[in-house]
Formats: C-alpha cells, structure tokens, sequence
C-alpha cells in the first residue's frame, strides 16, 4: 500500500504487540490497515510474561490466518530455533515463594525458608504450578521491545501502513472516522499534518495511551478505575547480574528434588506480607523486576527482605530502563468499549495487575476477536462486536475480582495457594474450552458460568468471616470440584502441581 493513501479500512492506534499483530493479520487478508504510534517502534514495554493460554491463542491465530511465523513463536524452542534474533526467556510454569514479613521490632525479615510454620495442614512457603509438560511445549518471556517491532515489520511486509512518531490530533465519527494526522521528525517539532480515513478506527493504545479530546468526546470515553477492586501501585526495570532464584535455593539447602521445573524458568512471584516481587530472567542476561504492593500504604523497601536483597546485590540497570519506573496505580479502565466505528483492545479497555500474567492472553484474545469481526460479513460482523464488547468487560471484571481476593491473602501461604486455585481453574478451563474447538467469542474465565460467579462471591464471604486457612481450604476444597479436573487444591501434592492442561495441538517448524 501506499504511503500516500488516504482511505483506509482500519485505522489501528498504538503500535505495542496489539496493535501490531493484528494490522499484521488483518493485512495479510487484504485489508488495508493504517496503523499510528505515538512513540517509536519497538520502544521499552512492560509485561512479558506469556502463559499457556497466550500461546494456544497463538497457535489458533496462526493457523485461521495462514501465518507460520506466528505459529514459531508459540513455543520457547520454535521461537528460539526460527527467530533467534528475538529476544526471550523460557516459562515452564508460575512460581511462588512466601518471604514472610518484617518483624516491626527488628526492622528486618527473615531469609526464605520453605517450611510453613503457619499452618501445619498445609504445606510449604511456596507453590509451583506447571505451565508446560516439558521444555519442547514451554512458554515464552517475550523482550516486547524486539516482538513489538517484529510484529511491525511483518504488518509492513504484508502491506500495512505503520507510521511511528505519528498522533491522531482530531477525529471525526461517521460512517467513516475522518482524522488528522500530525507526524514528527527530528528537529521538526510542529510535524506536519494529513487528513485521512478508515471505517474502523482501534484503540490499541495500551495502559498509558491518551486519545485525542475530539475522539474521547464523540464516543463518550469515560474513566471507571472506581469499578475495579485490585488497587495496586508498582515500580519496574530491567536489570543485568539478578542471582540465580534457583541457585539460591540449593545454596540454601531448599531446592526439591521433586520440582516440576527449574525455578529460575518460571514467572517468579516472591511474595511479603506487604505486596511481592516477579522476576523474568530472559537468555540475554536481563531480568525483569517489579515490585507490587496495595496502594493503601507507603511504598515499601524490599530491601529489608533478605532474600529478595540477596538476589539483587549485585544488578545493574539495564540500559532499556535507566532507573525505576513508577506507576500510582496499575489499574485503569475505561469505557465504553466500543462505539459505532470506534473499537478498544481488551488491553486498552483495562490494565488489571501484573498478578496472574492476564495482559499478553487477553490481548492475543483480542486479536482473535476483532481479526474475525472486521474480516465477516455485516450480518456477522455487528453480531461479533456486540458480543466482543459485552464479553470483554465481563472478562475484565473476571480478572480483577480473582486478582484482588489474591491480595487480600497475601499475608498467609496457604490461604494465598487455596484462592490463587479459582484463577487457575478458570484458566485451565478456557484453555481446555479452546483446545477442543470452543469459539473463541464466547466468554472466558468462566464468564457465562453463574455458579462460578457465586463461589467467587462466597468465597469472599468466608474470607470476611476471618475463616482459618485450614477452614478455607476445607470450605473451597470439595466447592471447587465441579470446576477443575486439574487436581487443584491438594494437599497431598504440598505445593506442586504438575498438570498441564488438554493435549496441545501439532507445533510446526
Ligand atoms: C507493571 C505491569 C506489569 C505487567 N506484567 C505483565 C505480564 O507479566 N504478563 C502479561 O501478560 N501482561 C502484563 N502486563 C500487562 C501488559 O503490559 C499489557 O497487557 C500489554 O503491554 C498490552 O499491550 P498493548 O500492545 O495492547 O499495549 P502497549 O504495550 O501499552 O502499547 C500501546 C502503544 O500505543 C502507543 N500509544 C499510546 N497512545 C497512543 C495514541 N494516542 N496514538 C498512537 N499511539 C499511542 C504507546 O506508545 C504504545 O507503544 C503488565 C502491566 C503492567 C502495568
């Protein structure tokens, strides 16, 4: 396509990997695509931790669409043997370890240590839930900066315009959205401005995106922040020369012999009683590390947490992230999600926490979605946004009330280990929907599941009535059933769950 061109079929907002990938979809079946970013391509983003579903949303995509590239990226060694020059790290599961908390008196936590003094019923100060059987299925970290820019570039090549630098400054809602576009070169701080337009225009602006006051006016964008239950603020960087998780352990005498994966390739999660740390170790050397906590009290300083002082001793900024990046609160939402011609990435609607790693899945989720939409016909195509629309705010207010009945356990183990059990089993679930052919429109995370709704809200009933952890595990345990075949909540495993969820489909080369 043409620079030059002025008419599009859909204008796409935000070149982060939602944006990206689905001008590359979309153009790869024909559509003509512009898509704008703010900033320049392939800049620093936050959130790289991918998850089974991420990557069966992936595979599918991959395979409805014809594009094998994509389909590489699905696995850590296809991605690793195809595209080498990405950057990433192997996820073979999620992991928890409970540091404890900061004895007022003095001053200073205590190291790690695995055995559970709190309650003897259950079993230890850490959790591994297994993503993936073996190395050959397991997940990806992804350095967003190179598969951000990769997803660019393929949308290029198969004809898409993709212009960095380059805001909408005003738009105008009809049967087709006129704007103005203003794009910047060096030295040239006014840019210059052109007029275009596009049946669809699609928000995919991401967690930090400003739209234009015109466009915020005609479709009534409104923030909601107030409806989301999880408020959390955060503080991230890459580093170089993070300690090896896994090498911690065995200096200490703690590392398993039963573990379902190593633990240095893992979201790792060290929980506090005040708020807890990941940390994504990626093949080059660099780590990402956050910091999360309730937003209800001052900042914390980890540093008081041996462990997690340990572990960071001796790392450096990388250059990516010169110093801490700071967030008030991680949580935004704003509707409506889509109105007339305007349409918003489920990411752009909502940024819940990174608890739980939902952004990258529910993105690609997205993607899915909107592909098959804005490629059907009419009759189809109004059916599948309406739906889109209903099912993605369900899905986000899904998220945040399993993500914040997380923290509201985060002083205690095993009460974190038995609630943390619901989101996996609503995602276990979705994944295994998915696998066996279910439509990828229909609510996931057991959205259209009344009687999960209920244990969800009873489950916080019992957590009001200050149940015991034991008692929690013995109300839940049996409840939880009729949802999970994964063997969740039990006992006898002490922490390590080693189901992987259905038989996956073929990977390719
Ligand atoms: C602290 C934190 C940790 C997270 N950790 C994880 C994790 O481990 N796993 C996970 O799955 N998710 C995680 N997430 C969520 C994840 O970051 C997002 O889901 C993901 O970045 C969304 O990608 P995106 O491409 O939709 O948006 P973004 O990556 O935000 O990209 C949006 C792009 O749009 C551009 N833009 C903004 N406004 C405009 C505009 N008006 N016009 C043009 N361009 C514009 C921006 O410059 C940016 O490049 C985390 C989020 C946070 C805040």
């Amino acid at each position: 396509m043409s620079d030059s061109s002025t008419d599009y079929d859909v204008a796409i907002l935000g070149g982060g990997f939602s944006g990206g990938l689905l001008a590359w979809v979309l153009s790869a079946r024909g559509m003509r695509v512009l898509l704008v970013e703010r900033d320049r391509f392939g800049r620093f983003a936050i959130g790289e931790s991918s998850t089974p579903m991420a990557d069966l949303v992936m595979r599918q995509l991959a395979e409805r669409h014809g594009l094998p590239k994509l389909h590489a990226l699905s696995t850590y060694p296809t991605w690793q043997r195809n595209f080498p020059e990405l950057r990433r790290g192997m996820k073979r599961g999620f992991s928890y370890y409970h540091h404890g908390g900061v004895d007022s008196g003095e001053g200073v936590g205590r190291e790690f240590h695995d055995e559970c003094e709190a309650s003897p019923s259950a079993s230890r100060n850490s959790l591994l839930v297994t993503a993936s059987p073996n190395e050959t299925w397991a997940d990806t970290h992804w350095l967003r900066s190179d598969v951000d820019a990769f997803f660019i570039e393929q949308a290029m090549d198969a004809g898409a315009n993709c212009r960095e630098h380059t805001e909408v400054v005003e738009a105008e809602m009809g049967r087709s959205v006129r704007m103005t576009l203003r794009e910047r070169s060096a030295g040239d701080d006014d840019g210059t401005t052109r007029r275009v337009s596009a049946r669809w225009i699609v928000n995919a602006s991401g967690r930090f995106g400003v739209l234009p006051d015109s466009l915020m006016k005609s479709i009534g964008l409104r923030r909601v922040d107030d409806r989301l239950r999880t408020n959390t603020r955060s503080v991230f960087a890459h580093f170089r020369g993070v300690k090896s998780w896994t090498d911690e352990l065995r200096r200490t005498n703690q590392l398993g012999a039963d573990e379902p994966f190593d633990p240095d390739d893992a979201a790792q999660h060290h929980l506090t009683d005040e708020g807890w740390m990941w940390m994504l170790r990626l093949d080059h050397g660099v780590t990402s590390v956050g910091w999360t906590q309730p937003s209800g009290r001052d900042p914390v300083d980890w540093q008081r947490y041996p462990s997690l002082q340990r572990m960071m001793r001796e790392a450096v900024f990388d250059d990516a992230t010169p110093n801490w990046i700071s967030v008030d609160r991680v949580q935004r939402m704003q509707l409506p999600v889509r109105s007339g011609n305007y349409i918003a990435m489920p990411t752009a609607v909502a940024t819940i926490d990174p608890l739980h790693s939902t952004g990258i899945a529910h993105g690609l989720i997205g993607v899915a979605r909107l592909a098959d939409a804005l490629l059907s016909e009419s009759s189809r195509q109004s059916e599948l946004l309406q739906r889109y629309a209903a099912t993605v705010e369900q899905e986000l207010m899904r998220i945040d009330s399993l993500v914040a009945m997380c923290y509201r356990c985060l002083r205690s183990m095993p009460r974190f280990e038995a609630v943390s059990m619901l989101y996996f089993a609503a995602a276990i679930g979705s994944e295994e929907f998915l696998v066996s052919g279910g439509d990828v429109h229909s609510p996931l995370w057991f959205c259209g599941v009344p009687e999960f709704e209920r244990l969800i809200e009873q489950t916080n009933e019992q957590l009001d009535q200050n149940v015991t952890d034991a008692g929690l595990w013995e109300w839940l345990r049996p409840r939880l059933q009729s949802f999970q075949s994964a063997g969740l909540l039990d006992p006898g495993v002490r922490g390590r769950y080693r189901y992987t969820g259905e038989a996956k489909s073929s990977v390719r080369d």
